[in-house]
This record gives C-alpha cells, structure tokens and sequence, in this order.
C-alpha cells in the first residue's frame, strides 16, 4: 500500500548533525576575490596540515549538498550562523556563495540559462530556489527561481525575508512576485556587479533595497485596500472543507484511502493558500510511486501573471528532493515518478486550477491520474 504523508505533515529542517555522502574535492568554484584569501586562512580544518589550507567554498558546497540531499533547499540558521561566524562574515555575505551551488540545480531544458537563488529568513535560515523549465508547454509555465526560493520560505512557515541574493538582476516578473511581501520595499536584493557602476569591480556584490528595482510599483494595497489582510508568507486559514459527497473526477486504480489522506493534506494546503484577490484559494498533492507526498497551494500576486498554480509550487517542493525533473526529454526523466495528483478548490470561485493542472501534467507526466476534490467555505 501506498505510505502517503498524513494530512498533519509538517517539513522540519533537516539538523546539522546529518552526515552527507563523501562529496568530491572542490573543483575551482571561487569564492568573493575580495575575501578569498583570508578566508582561505580562517578555514585551515584542525585536522588539515597546516601547509595545506581548506577552500572556504567546500563548506558551502558541503551545507547546499546537505539542504537538498534532505530534500529540502533549506539551509538551517544553526548552519548559517555557524559559516558566517567562523569566517568573521554577516550571513548575507554567504548568500551568493549559496546561490552559485544552487544554480547547478536548475532544471532550464529549452533556455540553459541556470539561475538561483537564495533567500535569508529572520530567522536565519537560507532558503534556495532554482529555475524550473516544463518541456512541451508555454514558456510562462515556467517557475523563476526567486520564486522557488520565496515558495520554500513559505513551506517552512518563514514568515519575513530580509534579503535575497540570485545569479543575475532579477526580471520584472520576480520584483513583483517579491513585492507581495510585507517588507518588500526594504528587501535587499544582491546581485553581481559589472563595470558599468564605477564603484564597483567585477566579482564584486551590488545590494539595493527592491524598492530601487521596482520604483513606483503596483502591490498588494492598490487592490485590498487593507493593510492588516496577511500577505504572502503570513499566517492565515481560508475557514475551508471537503464537501460531504464530492464526486472524483473518474475512476482510478488508486484506493479511497490513499485519495482520501492526500485530500485532507491538499485541503490543509487549500486552507492556507494565499489568494486574496480572486478569493480562489486551491491545493494540491502529487504523490510518487513510492508514496512520497508534495504539497502545494495557490500563491497570487497583485499584477496576476506572476501567480503561481498550486501545481507549480508543489512541483517546487518535488524539485527540491533532487531525483525529480532532471530531464531533458518531454514527459520522462525524474518526472516519471509521478503517479497521483489529487487538487482540492471551490467549486465555483473565480479561478479554477483542474484544466491547467491536467494540461501541464498531461506535458510533462501524462501517465499521473488527477482528482479534483470540490470544497466549500465554512459558514460562519
Ligand atoms: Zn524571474
């Protein structure tokens, strides 16, 4: 029988202590030029022959390969705090550290353009984020890695960033993804610097608050009017339940049971959706073969493109195991693993996910089988 995720899982941060596989010698991955030098010092192992200095970098590499071999592109505050601290740095310094392991992890199979992203938390956890490419679909099916990032924070209930680093500029589409948070305007964002500013020096970070990329933005006010309705990242519970009798969408092979407990995991991910414009809050489940469970939910923003589908941020959350979706042929690859897909919305709300959900499965996964559970609001 299948061993799907009860409706009260809950991602905990992998710990310190876990041990990863024996990772390669660094291979010529360069730290900040600005830095390298002492640090290479300040990380000389106790055990190391002292002639023999340790790549700062390798720690690095050796926390990303930690965060996503657990399945989590988490980098615990614990961790963060640990590699900042022996290498006299602030935990934003290590931000594009993180970022250029984690674009080794994109999945561009049309553009093979790698991007990352890593988000620092109040918390002081890091959390990645990488660009995910659909064969066989539009290209705005595709997710963006700021938004990856932001969607992980928010499945490990992060509930503020305070900076964000990425492989290169943001596109617009990411600076209005990030400005549905509440601090968005003195959220810094790093990104590499070039030439064409005359303080700065190739190798060198540029960090600007997103209000300066996004002047004279369109945010979340201009269409609640209400700043006390929680934001993305927010705490919030849309009152929602399965109806009594609710009809699947056809018959399966998969037993009630195994729907069922994937149902009440989508409808905790439907309750805590964030959709405060169309009042369409919807989750969803995929599950693999061997009954490993993705959740997802409806994350909107103001300017309505940059939304993404309950769909996308649990393909995130697969994405993050590291065993899905490294491929490069249309419909097989990691995405095979795949086997049910189970989407809890309102009946009758505005926005409905069950037809995009079945196109991009039937693209990328067209073996998985999708029920579509209706809810309804709680009444009072
Ligand atoms: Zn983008």
């Amino acid at each position: 029988m299948m061993a799907v995720a009860s409706a009260a899982w809950t991602p905990s941060y992998p710990t310190t202590t876990t041990r990863h596989r024996a990772w390669k010698k660094p291979d010529g991955v360069r730290c900040s030029r600005t830095r390298r030098n002492q640090n290479t010092r300040a990380f000389a192992s106790a055990d190391a022959p002292s002639a023999v200095p340790v790549d700062p970098c390798l720690f690095v590499r050796a926390a990303v390969a930690r965060a996503t071999d657990s399945g989590h592109f988490v980098i615990p505050a614990a961790r963060v705090a640990e590699l900042a601290e022996t290498r006299g740095l602030q935990a934003t310094d290590l931000l594009p550290e993180f970022v250029r392991e984690a674009q080794k992890l994109a999945i561009p199979p049309t553009s093979r353009f790698h991007v990352g992203a890593a988000a620092l938390g109040e918390s002081g956890a890091v959390f990645l984020g990488v660009n995910v490419e659909l064969p066989g679909l539009p290209l705005n099916a595709s997710i963006h890695a700021e938004q990856f990032a932001v969607v992980t924070a928010m499945r490990f209930g992060e509930k503020k960033l305070s900076a964000i680093a990425t492989t290169a500029a943001p596109c617009g589409h990411c600076r209005q993804f990030m400005n549905e948070l509440r601090d968005a305007k003195t959220l810094r964002v790093i990104i590499p610097g070039d030439d064409s500013d005359n303080q700065m020096k190739l190798g060198m970070q540029l960090i600007l608050p997103l209000a300066d990329l996004l002047p004279h933005s369109f945010g979340p006010l201009d269409l609640t009017h209400d700043d006390a309705a929680p934001l993305l990242l927010e705490t919030r519970h849309n009152g929602l339940r399965v109806l009594a009798a609710f009809e699947k969408e056809k018959k399966t092979d998969v037993a009630d049971v195994e729907i069922n407990t994937a149902t009440a995991l989508a409808l905790s991910e439907a309750n805590v959706a964030y959709a405060p414009y169309s009042q369409s809050p919807a989750g969803l489940v995929l599950v693999t073969k061997t009954g490993q469970a993705f959740p997802g939910r409806a994350v909107e923003s103001a300017a309505y493109n940059p939304t993404m589908s309950p769909l996308h941020v649990s393909l995130c959350a697969a994405v993050s195991t590291g065993d899905l979706g490294n491929t490069s042929d249309k419909g097989g690859g990691g995405w095979s693993r795949l086997k049910t897909c189970v989407l809890v919305e309102l009946p009758n709300a505005p926005v409905q996910y069950a037809e995009t959900t079945r196109m991009i499965l039937k693209a990328i996964a067209p073996h998985v089988e999708v029920t579509v559970v209706h809810c309804e609001r709680i009444e009072g």
